[in-house]
């Protein structure tokens, strides 16, 4: 077999995402610092599989936010090979997750507000929001997500 792997692309290095698992868990998730963007689940970076190659390593960051099993297959190839319109449409959406966040560590922290009022100012004010059509009940669920996570890491 040893004359085969000079032909096949080298693919022995172990996932630094998921630890060569397969699966992204949640020590992974607090190890690559992404509690309020990712659950637990199979591991986009190795497509499950627990090994990468060279060039995926030098082409997208093991912490990249937005490459996530949830998305269909062919975006997932598509930020893999760099695709600049798929790359953008993660970053977007990262962006406004991080101002979600921003948002409800404010509101929680200067204004003292709890989750279901931050929710409701939320969506009372949405513009740009309005685009990814946020459901009220998963809202609030998130955002006592947000607060547990600064209570736990006040800075
Ligand atoms: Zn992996």
């Amino acid at each position: 077999m040893i004359i085969f792997n000079f032909l096949l692309k080298k693919s022995n290095i172990e996932c630094p995402r998921c630890l060569g698992k397969g699966f992204v868990g949640p020590e992974d998730i607090r190890r690559l610092h992404k509690q309020l963007k990712w659950a637990p689940g199979p591991c986009a970076y190795c497509n499950a599989s627990g090994k990468v190659t060279e060039e995926l390593l030098s082409k997208v960051a093991v912490d990249t936010t937005y490459l996530t099993i949830d998305l269909p297959e062919s975006e997932i190839e598509k930020i893999k090979n760099g695709d600049t319109e798929a790359i953008e449409k993660g970053k977007r959406q990262e962006l406004f997750i991080d101002n979600l966040i921003k948002y409800v560590e404010y509101y929680y922290v200067s204004e003292n507000m709890n989750a279901e009022s931050i929710a409701a100012l939320y969506l009372s004010t949405e513009d740009d929001k309005a685009l990814y059509s946020v459901e009220k009940e998963n809202l609030i669920q998130y955002i006592h997500k947000i607060i547990e996570l600064k209570r736990s890491n006040p800075d």
